[in-house]
């Protein structure tokens, strides 16, 4: 079983007005896509998606209380990092359609290292609200073939992610799709790919506590998301009910997304 690493806050990097990454020296291997469960002293244990640039590091969306707390920490404040958990994206056909919104990036970004390591091809399509709001506009331009879509229009194409993305997979001939961002999005993602006949893989958020299959807080139609997933194929998202329209509060109640 993985141990909590105390590990200290070496560099913050405000990346919107609700969105930091934390950066520290944890230094352990992990696959993409992988997640690790942060302990915030005092306060909760939380999953996180994690990447390397150098550092290791952390995007945190401000949500609630665990994330708030991040959001106050400064250099040389310390944390628990417990991992690496979970399955990870298999990197397969190219070229490789990548959609994420919102935070959903940060799951994505060792992915997108990881293929270029493999000479792989990459597209990514990435939405956000607004200009403001979006996120590794730097990591995915210098790898990938980025495009992006924002809802007010501020930025890219102006519309949802998944239109931009629908355009993508009628002009090129995608190979597979990874995804990870709202669950909406997602949905709607993996139903194109259906349509099309396009392997596609989706990283899956939940509430979780244990991280290693035990609390069942995060099951999902009888699965659990820290151990099946994060990472789950469309092939057994269609068998999933919940996916797209249920999820579970922290006191285990089932409630419409
Ligand atoms: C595998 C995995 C990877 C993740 N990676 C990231 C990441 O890279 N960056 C990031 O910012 N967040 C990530 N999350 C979500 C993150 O764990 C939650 O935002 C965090 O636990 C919220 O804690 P809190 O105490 O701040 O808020 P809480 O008080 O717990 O919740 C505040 C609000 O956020 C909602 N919420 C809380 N947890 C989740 C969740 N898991 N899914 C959907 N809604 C939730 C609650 O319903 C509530 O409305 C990830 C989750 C998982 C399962």
């Amino acid at each position: 079983m993985s141990r909590v690493k105390v590990v200290e806050i070496e560099k913050v990097e405000e990346k919107t007005p609700t969105v930091k990454s934390l950066f520290f020296d944890w230094g352990k291997d992990f696959k993409p896509g992988q997640f690790v469960m942060i302990w915030i002293p005092g306060v909760d244990e939380i999953p996180m998606a994690i990447a390397r640039k150098k550092l290791d590091f952390i995007t945190v969306k401000k949500r609630g209380e665990a994330t708030e707390t991040l959001h106050e920490m400064e250099l040389d404040d310390k944390i628990g990092v417990r991992g690496p958990l979970g399955n990870s994206y298999s990197l397969e056909e190219d070229p490789i359609l990548i959609v994420t919104g919102g935070c959903g990036g940060a799951s994505l970004i060792e992915g997108v290292y990881e293929a270029e390591r493999l000479g792989k091809n990459v597209i990514s399509c990435l939405g956000a609200e607004t200009e403001e709001e979006l996120l590794f506009r730097d990591e995915f331009s210098h790898l990938t073939d980025m495009k992006i879509a924002t809802d007010d229009g501020s930025a890219g194409r102006e519309g949802f992610v998944t239109e931009l993305a629908a355009e993508v997979i009628d002009r090129e001939d995608i190979g597979s799709v990874l995804t990870c961002g709202p669950e909406s999005m997602m949905e709607k993602v993996v139903e194109m790919c259906f349509e099309k006949n396009i392997p596609v893989q989706a990283s899956l958020e939940r509430y979780m506590k244990c991280g290693i299959g035990i609390c069942d807080s995060c099951a999902i139609d009888g699965k659990q998301v820290c151990i099946d997933g994060p990472v789950f194929r469309g092939e057994e998202l269609v068998d999933i009910e919940e996916f797209g329209k249920f999820e579970r509060k922290k006191d285990g109640r089932l409630e419409e997304i």
